[in-house]
């Protein structure tokens, strides 16, 4: 696939405010924020979106949806916070690696725009 702008975010050769990493992931903070706390959580692997998922991801699907988990918990989101992935041009993505909005600070809205 193309490069992305997280995949330099993940080199370093892009600067960005990471708040979570290890071997599989890496979450930092929306440079846009819809939120007081807005941190997208990715994988390391450059999968473009979450239709791309195959069988062998599911371990990793698995981990990013644990480690949004345990950032909500890390910054204090005990209210709530709605997780969001956006994928395809319908679904309103614009960076093409896979991604989890992790929204919270504020009440959500329903339905979403
Ligand atoms: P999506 O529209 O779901 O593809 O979301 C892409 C998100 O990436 C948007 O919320 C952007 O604000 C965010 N974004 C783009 N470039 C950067 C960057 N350099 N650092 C942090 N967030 C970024």
């Amino acid at each position: 696939m193309s490069e992305t702008i997280f995949s330099k975010i993940i080199r370093r050769e892009v600067p960005a405010e990471i708040v979570y990493e290890d071997d599989q992931c890496l979450a930092f903070r929306d440079i846009d924020p819809q939120a007081p706390t807005h941190v997208l959580i990715i994988p390391k692997e450059p999968i473009r979106s979450l239709s791309e998922l195959e069988e062998e991801h599911q371990a990793l699907a698995g981990h990013l949806l644990l480690t949004a988990a345990k950032v909500a918990a890390d910054l204090g989101l005990d209210s709530g916070y709605r997780l969001v992935t956006n994928c395809g041009k319908e679904g309103g993505q614009a960076v093409d690696h896979l991604h989890f909005h992790l929204l919270g600070g504020r009440a959500m809205q329903w339905p979403p725009g």
